[in-house]
């Protein structure tokens, strides 16, 4: 599991996340919804250790990692910009990860055709980075994380820059992936559907506050106040 105590982060004069406290159960999806600098991103930067806090404890599993640098949490995060090797083909790309942790060939083999294919990369395979649209670029990007079965996986707007019909499969072949690889997901996104739709549980920011965690049946059905009525489209 992971857990919040306390957690504030202040940069200069400005609070971008203000004491919060939850906790993610091993395996679920979460997404962390809100409008624009709400705190979302800081809040992910920390649970990654890109950012430390500037109050409270964060807690995976029984250990205290407020602390600990990102390469000891067995975390992996993608990015809205994404990064490809340009002189590696879409297989290389998505087997890096693993190679370097000096898993058998075999083994990661299986591993890139089963992401491959859930992503539907499968025909993509022996391309190069520059012969592929913006939105294939980002999928292998998105496969490369999932490719090394960290225990958490950590995405941030990672189907901003897809077509409509596009992110609606994603969507789900994510959550399918997740399922199937049984991780531990954060998922950032400003989309109230996408958040609706993918979430086990939705964390609803505001101003660096979290102003309703809950699953999406309750947050529809109980909103916890107007704001998070009418931002989640809900009839309060
Ligand atoms: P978006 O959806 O636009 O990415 P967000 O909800 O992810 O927004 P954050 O990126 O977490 O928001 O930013 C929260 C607030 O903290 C914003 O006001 C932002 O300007 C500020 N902020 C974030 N990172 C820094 C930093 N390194 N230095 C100073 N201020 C920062």
């Amino acid at each position: 599991s992971v857990r919040f105590e306390n957690v504030s982060k202040v940069f200069g004069g400005l609070v971008a996340a203000h004491n919060l406290n939850f906790e993610i159960n091993d395996g679920e999806f979460i997404v962390f919804v809100g409008p624009s600098g709400c705190g979302k991103t800081t809040t992910l930067r920390m649970l990654a250790g890109l950012e430390r806090p500037s109050y409270g404890r964060i807690c995976i599993g029984d250990r205290d990692v407020t602390l600990d640098s990102p390469g000891r949490r067995d975390i992996s995060m993608v990015f809205q910009s994404y990064a490809l090797f340009p002189h590696m083909t879409v297989y290389k790309n998505l087997a890096f990860g693993p190679d370097v942790r000096g898993m058998g060939k075999p083994e990661i083999d299986s591993r890139v055709r089963s992401v491959a294919e859930t992503l539907h990369l499968d025909k993509l395979l022996d391309r190069y980075p520059h012969e592929l649209s913006g939105g294939q670029r980002q999928r292998i990007a998105l496969g490369r994380t999932m490719i090394r079965q960290p225990k958490i996986f950590l995405l941030d707007e990672p189907l901003s820059n897809l077509d409509a019909a596009l992110r609606v499969s994603m969507r789900s072949g994510i959550i399918e992936l997740q399922k199937r690889l049984a991780v531990t997901a954060v998922y950032v996104t400003h989309d109230q559907v996408e958040a609706m739709t993918m979430g086990d549980r939705i964390a609803v920011f505001k101003d660096g506050i979290i102003l309703q965690f809950d699953t999406p049946q309750n947050i529809y059905q109980h909103p916890a106040n107007t704001f998070v009525a009418t931002f989640m489209g809900s009839p309060k």
